[in-house]
């Protein structure tokens, strides 16, 4: 998948395959040296919105041909591209920001090109998330791309509460609209973590700001929904002070009455952040009290 150096004034040759090709999520110059020889090198360039692409080839004078590849035409699409994969074309696929596959389409056309062993590669390059993250001055050695909540509230909080127990930092895609009911979810179900919203990342207006959830909750209901796109980094679970013995004796008894030995320890385990044996030994024996 390697392109013979790029010659003045004539089309690099590119070897048979898929290019997964990151894009700026703002910036028109965090376009890498070899995503500029690889988007002119291609056949085509498939992409979700041409409109949106054409602006980053112009800048960078690239005259390749773009097909739509998005949600709404993907099933459609996708045998067309695997065809042009076939007969030994090939096809760089990118989004209207950042890098495809991630929160953006191509997952299902990366699998499928796994399973017909047609080549792929990708040109990495810019992503919304890990710029956030390193910025956001939160733990980088762990943590878990959430990606988007989901926008029904009930079906938020679920999801907020299957991530409360995660020991890292938590990293979520969010529209501006949504941020202040968003945050005001995650003090509820994550506790009153440090925190950090990202707006507007590599453009004019970039901006972050660091708090706790509740003081971050409290600025935005104030001053309404932010412009722009965001994203959210949240810190690990603060540690707790471990229970005294007799509290954690009411735990226990509290969730033996509907859980079992078994699922009892696990979730004082995790509530806890005791020994399991120590949580799982003593469950036993006031199960048996
Ligand atoms: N594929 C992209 C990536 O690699 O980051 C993400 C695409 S996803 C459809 C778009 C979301 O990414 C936005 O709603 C926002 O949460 C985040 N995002 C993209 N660009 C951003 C930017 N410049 N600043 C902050 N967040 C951004």
């Amino acid at each position: 998948m390697r392109s013979k150096p790029a010659v003045k004034g004539l089309k690099p040759t590119l070897a048979p395959g898929l290019y997964l090709v990151a894009t700026p999520i703002g910036n028109l110059l965090d376009l890498t040296l070899r995503a500029i020889e690889t988007l002119q090198g291609v056949d085509v360039i498939a992409c979700e919105d041409t409109r949106v692409t054409s602006k980053i080839l112009t800048r960078h004078s690239i005259k390749t041909k773009m097909n739509t590849y998005h949600e709404h035409n993907a099933s459609r699409i996708r045998p067309r591209l695997l065809r042009t994969l076939e007969i030994g074309g090939s096809i760089a696929l990118v989004s209207d920001a950042g890098t495809p596959t991630i929160s953006d389409p191509g997952y299902k056309l990366v699998k499928e090109c796994i399973e017909c062993g047609f080549d792929i590669t990708t040109i990495p390059g810019a992503n919304a998330a890990i710029t956030g993250l390193v910025l956001s001055g939160l733990p980088t050695n762990r943590f878990l791309f959430a990606g988007f909540l989901n926008s029904k509230a009930s079906q938020r909080r679920h999801e907020l509460e299957e991530l409360a127990g995660v020991p890292t930092t938590l990293i979520f895609y969010e529209s501006a609209k949504r941020l202040p009911s968003t945050l005001t979810d995650m003090v509820k179900k994550l506790g009153d973590r440090p925190a950090a919203i990202a707006r507007e990342l590599t453009k004019r207006h970039e901006e972050i700001r660091r708090n706790t959830l509740s003081a971050l909750t409290a600025h935005y209901q104030n001053a309404g929904p932010p412009k722009g796109e965001i994203v959210i980094i949240v810190g690990p679970p603060l540690k707790k002070e471990p229970p005294l013995s007799s509290e954690l004796d009411d735990l226990i008894m509290k969730q033996l009455q509907t859980l079992s030995v078994r699922d009892t320890a696990a979730k004082i385990t995790l509530e806890t952040g005791l020994s399991k044996r120590h949580v799982y030994n003593r469950t036993l024996k006031l199960s048996k009290a």
